[in-house]
This record gives C-alpha cells, sequence and structure tokens, in this order.
C-alpha cells in the first residue's frame, strides 16, 4: 500500500509509534506499582510458606514471593500498556511522519 504525504506528496514517510511507546512506559509504572502490592502479598505468601523451614525459610521465602511479585506485575503492566498504545496510535493519533515537510498525519483507514 502506497502512502503519501497529504501536505506535499512524498512517499518518505515513516511511523512514529508514539502512544505505543509513552502507553508502555506508563503501563509499566502502573504495573511497577500493581508489583509493589503483588510484591507484599507476595513476601508475606512466601513467608508463610517457608516457616515451615524455620527462620531461613521464612526469608528466603519472602524475598522470593516480594521478587515474583513485582516482576509479574511491572511486566504485565508494560505489556497492557504497550497493546494499549498500539491501539492508540493506528485508531487515534497521528502516527505517520513525512520525512520531507515533517507533516505529522494518520492513514485514514479503509473500513
Ligand atoms: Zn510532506
Amino acid at each position: 500500500m502506497a502512502t503519501e504525504c497529504s501536505k506535499c506528496g512524498s512517499v518518505k514517510i515513516r511511523f512514529r509509534h508514539q502512544g505505543r511507546k509513552v502507553c508502555g512506559s506508563v503501563g509499566i509504572a502502573a504495573g511497577s506499582a500493581g508489583g509493589a502490592a503483588g510484591a507484599w502479598s507476595g513476601s508475606q505468601a512466601g513467608a508463610m510458606a517457608g516457616a515451615f523451614a524455620g527462620p531461613v525459610g521464612i526469608t528466603v521465602g519472602g524475598l522470593a514471593g516480594a521478587v515474583f511479585g513485582a516482576l509479574a506485575g511491572g511486566a504485565a503492566g508494560g505489556v497492557t500498556g504497550a497493546r494499549f498504545g498500539s491501539e492508540l496510535d493506528e485508531r487515534v493519533l497521528d502516527n505517520l511522519e513525512c520525512q520531507d515537510c515533517g507533516h505529522t498525519f494518520r492513514i485514514r483507514s479503509a473500513q
């Protein structure tokens, strides 16, 4: 599919992916906040599970639970944010930029 600048007609067009970048970062931040909550409950659960193995088990179990909870939350948030940002790029934002005149615009969907 040939895409032309709607202003100068140039075919030197590049994708901007702004929404995906921004939303991906926001998603990671939000996910990390969720991950912190996950880390807390993870450390509680880990400590409880480790309690059978004594004080060392409590420490190791708590740490493992905290790390796992934080990682899971951050990764899930980043993926969700990036997916949402891609939708924004496609449907809402000016996702194309002309490299000749700098004009930004978006593809008019054929549907
Ligand atoms: Zn142009």
